[in-house]
């Protein structure tokens, strides 16, 4: 292992006291996440920008820049409109010539210090997690996982262009971090999501239990997110491919032997394509 990968600290582990993080609702179900910061905000994936500029007026905050997970247009969409009516601030998103709009182009590896948003400088490290596109990237610091559409609530994003190993290879290096992580997605799925979850693992009382919960949030109109990674772990059959139960329930699906998790991750991957 490279000496500089050994001897870089750890990405810190809490948020501090002035940062909260908000959603802002776009479109059908959308979530653009704002990082706010005394009267300074960062947001991610924003799809579209009248709903963020009027957060932001509504708080009165000023935006300081904007995170990009990968280049579809429910997540960019809003950018041109908010540099062209609060001024250019800098973008942050993964080397692909769809994303016009980026300004700094992150890589897997790279630590972003978003020292414009508080003066403690909130950092985040990259991870390239292609599978829903080729180019999608994850932000992950202080606790936080922004997972764009790679990782949902009890879901992942459909795989547009990646492969199954590379999109299982992907959901599991998140699935690797913390289990306190609190996980912020792109979109509320999380309901349907779970559905397919117990056609998957019936008698799995996890999914159940975070069942309740989600259920009792949306009946009072707030996210199911952020959720933890540990819910993930415990109740997400996409993270789940090497439990029997899962790779039992996909091999009665594809009425086949399956020959390890990936190709179970492929067929659940198919099955919830159509469920
Ligand atoms: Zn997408
Ligand atoms: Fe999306």
């Amino acid at each position: 292992m490279p000496a500089s990968s050994t001897e870089r600290p750890a990405v810190p582990t809490s948020l501090p006291a002035t940062v909260t993080i908000e959603p802002i609702t776009a479109f059908k179900d959308n979530y653009i996440w704002c990082i706010r910061a005394g009267g300074r905000a960062v947001v991610v994936d924003p799809g579209e920008a009248a709903p963020v500029l009027a957060a932001l007026q509504a708080a009165g905050l000023r935006l300081t820049g904007i995170l990009l997970t990968h280049h579809h247009a429910d997540h960019i969409g809003g950018v041109a409109e908010l540099v062209r009516t609060l001024g250019p601030v800098p973008v942050y998103g993964p080397a692909d010539d769809r994303i016009t709009e980026a300004t700094v182009r992150v890589r897997d590896g790279d630590r972003l210090v978003l020292d414009a948003l508080c003066d403690d400088g909130l950092a985040f490290d990259v991870l390239e997690v292609p599978g829903h596109t080729s180019s999608h990237v994850a932000f992950h610091g202080h606790g936080m996982l922004f997972s764009g559409d790679t990782l949902f609530s009890v879901g992942c994003g459909r795989m547009f262009e990646g492969t199954p190993p590379q999109m299982s290879a992907s959901l599991d290096r998140l699935a690797a971090l913390p289990a306190e992580t609190l996980v912020f997605c792109g979109h509320e799925y999380t309901a349907a999501n779970i559905a397919f979850a117990r056609a998957v693992e019936p008698d799995n009382a996890a999914i159940d239990e975070w069942a309740r919960a989600v259920e009792a949030l949306r009946s009072c109109g707030r996210p199911s997110l952020p959720s933890t990674l540990r819910t993930e772990v415990a109740t997400n059959p996409f993270l789940r491919c090497a439990e029997p139960t899962v790779a039992g329930a996909a091999a009665a699906h594809a009425g086949r032997p399956l020959s390890g998790p990936v190709e179970v991750f492929a067929e659940l991957r198919t099955w919830k394509n159509t469920f």
